[in-house]
């Protein structure tokens, strides 16, 4: 098994295929799953990418893999964009790892997923293992927000009970919780005047961002946030104003984001920074006492879950990351995934981890070893349904 699957990862790997462009990768998979036994007629690529409208190339590629044993249906997840660093990556073994020889990223995540994935649906399929009806869900653009697996439709999926999603580092971790996030905009509009003549007349939209600023940071929401039990995080992310020196600055458009596992408590940083940018533009004023406006849009890009651990999909993870011998680490991450739009739209699904460390840098890499555990865990989430 351990030699197909080694193939598999590192035809997935040289495979270009950033957010929103993953046609090659699509085309790659379907070729992989007819080869390792799949029917045609089980696969077939969604519409998400029409619906989305961002110009994406295609929708998410779904198998509908009917069962040999009458069991409830389960599904398997990974994405299939990488984020651009890894645009032009050509993977090569280096000892016991797998990495990228240029200065790219490697695109283990999540291509080491959707590996994972295609040599555990191999050693079924050839060596004819007992299973149950399985859907196969590789999605697109998970890089730049998620949306593959906000967009899919679950009766394509045909309505599995749970999912397994492949998408982490350590194999022994099982991610049961991930953070909610969202952004914000503020777009700030003062008065431009002559900055020698009348600067008085004026009304500097860039003095107004940084009263706002400094009065989030004063009641302690820049940054890392920690009040009492709750806890999170806001960052400032970009800063475009003004057309010159000589100008009272007229407009400026700040944006940002926040995090935290509690989505009660994005909600609230969210509120500190629309208040802070809302008071800021009134405490800026002319001579004639006019002052400045800020129109504040959010938007939340995912939201926080937490499986509790007898949830039956954690159960079987439990059970089938020990049958390899590994220790099982239940655990909440501090970053999104596509568990997120899973769970939150009530599909109970376990993320696990694939051997690639360090995503999203030039220095990622695949742990071999890993990846065939991961290969191996996924053997006996499948043929664990019957027992549990
Ligand atoms: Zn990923």
């Amino acid at each position: 098994m351990n030699k197909r699957a080694q193939m598999h990862l590192m035809e997935l790997l040289a495979v270009e295929g950033v957010a929103g462009h993953e046609a090659a990768v699509s085309d790659l998979l379907r070729k992989k799953l007819v080869e390792v036994g799949c029917k045609e007629d089980w696969i077939f690529s969604d519409d998400a990418h029409l619906r989305l409208g961002n110009g994406f190339e295609v929708g998410n590629l779904i198998v509908q893999m009917p069962g040999t044993l009458n069991l409830p249906r389960i599904c398997f997840s990974a994405h299939m964009d990488t984020v651009p660093l890894c645009k032009g990556a050509v993977p090569i073994i280096q000892g016991d790892r797998v990495v990228s020889r240029g200065d790219t990223g490697l695109g283990g995540d999540d291509r080491a997923g959707c590996a994972a994935i295609v040599s555990a649906i191999e050693e079924v399929l050839k060596k004819s293992i007992p299973h149950p009806p399985i859907t196969l869900l590789f999605t697109i653009a998970e890089e730049n927000g998620l949306h593959g697996s906000g967009a899919v439709q679950f009766s394509d999926l045909g309505h599995p009970v749970m999912g397994f999603n492949l998408d982490g580092q350590d194999p022994s971790e099982i991610i049961i919780g991930a953070m909610s996030a969202a952004r914000w905009e503020a777009k700030i509009k003062g008065k431009s005047s002559h900055a020698g003549l009348e600067p008085q007349k004026g009304i500097s939209a860039g003095l107004i961002a940084a009263k706002a600023l400094s009065a989030v940071e004063e009641k302690g929401f820049f940054g890392q946030i920690k009040k009492g039990q709750k806890c999170g995080t806001s960052n400032v992310g970009k800063m475009c104003g003004g057309e010159a020196s000589n100008q009272v600055m007229d407009q400026m458009v700040v944006s940002g984001e926040c995090r935290s596992h509690d989505p009660v408590f994005v909600e609230k940083i969210i509120d500190v920074y629309r208040t802070c940018f809302l008071d800021a533009a009134k405490r800026v004023t002319n001579d004639t006492g006019e002052c400045g406006d800020v129109e504040f849009v959010t938007q939340s890009d995912y939201r926080a879950f937490r499986l509790s651990e007898s949830e039956p999909c954690v159960q079987r993870a439990i059970k089938a990351v020990e049958a390899v011998g590994l220790n099982p680490v239940p655990m909440a991450i501090d970053a999104g995934l596509d568990a997120n739009n899973f769970n939150e739209k009530g599909f109970p699904v376990v993320t696990l981890g694939t051997g690639t460390y360090r995503f999203h840098t030039t220095d990622e890499y695949i742990l071999l070893n890993e990846y065939f555990q991961i290969c191996k865990i996924l053997l006996h989430v499948i043929q664990s349904g019957g027992v549990l």
